[in-house]
């Protein structure tokens, strides 16, 4: 896998956007499905924090149901994705600690900010075993019109 870019197609990058905005103030997350850094598919999973404005907990059956899809389709859940509705598209210390926790670190962490709702941020990142952060490069079809 290039650990240095994720393709992720306009049309996935809408339903992920979408999924934002139709949750928001609330804070939303779901996995993104693929293989070899390229995202296929995208599924919305539910948010299960009892302080869903300022965190986010994955549903756990819903997670489990998604990485059965993936494996179904002989692919893998490559990104993890949440979206910030108050804050920047980065990682939060608690978004990193959590990482760590979960060991999910094989993985790019996406993250949507919904700071300027008209003008919605998505980021990528991957987070080390140290926990350190590495920002990685969103490639997507058509024209470049996402603002970075
Ligand atoms: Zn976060």
């Amino acid at each position: 896998m290039n650990n240095n870019s994720i393709f992720i197609p306009k049309k996935i990058i809408g339903e992920i956007i979408l999924h934002s905005l139709e949750n928001d103030p609330n804070e939303s997350c779901g996995v993104l499905q693929g293989s070899g850094g390229i995202v296929s598919k995208f599924h919305s999973l539910k948010n299960i924090h009892e302080n869903p404005q300022n965190r986010y907990t994955i549903d756990p059956v819903e997670l489990l149901n998604a990485e059965n899809n993936s494996d179904n389709d002989g692919e893998e859940i490559i990104g993890i994705f949440h979206s910030h509705t108050h804050t920047q598209a980065y990682l939060s210390e608690t978004d990193v600690k959590s990482a760590l926790t979960s060991g999910y670190l094989s993985q790019f962490y996406i993250i949507v900010s919904l700071v300027e709702k008209t003008r919605p941020v998505l980021r990528a990142y991957r987070i080390g075993e140290e926990g350190d952060i590495n920002e990685v490069i969103v490639d997507f079809d058509g024209p470049k019109y996402i603002s970075r």
